[in-house]
């Protein structure tokens, strides 16, 4: 049995906050906030998302 592979049917796919790719949930970046729970790929997307937000 190969056991070390991934049932992909059971992972939890999350789309990224910033560039909208899905990745496994316990792969995801969660940043905790006050009232928003957001997902991101990786650092880099949340630190584009931050500098995106804070230009109003
Ligand atoms: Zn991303």
């Amino acid at each position: 049995m190969l056991s070390n592979v991934a049932d992909f049917s059971e992972v939890d796919l999350i789309a990224c906050e910033f560039c909208l790719l899905e990745v496994p949930l316990t792969d995801a970046l969660t940043p905790e906030t006050d009232d928003y729970v957001a997902h991101y790929c990786g650092l880099e997307c949340y630190e584009q998302w931050k500098q995106q937000g804070r230009d109003k």
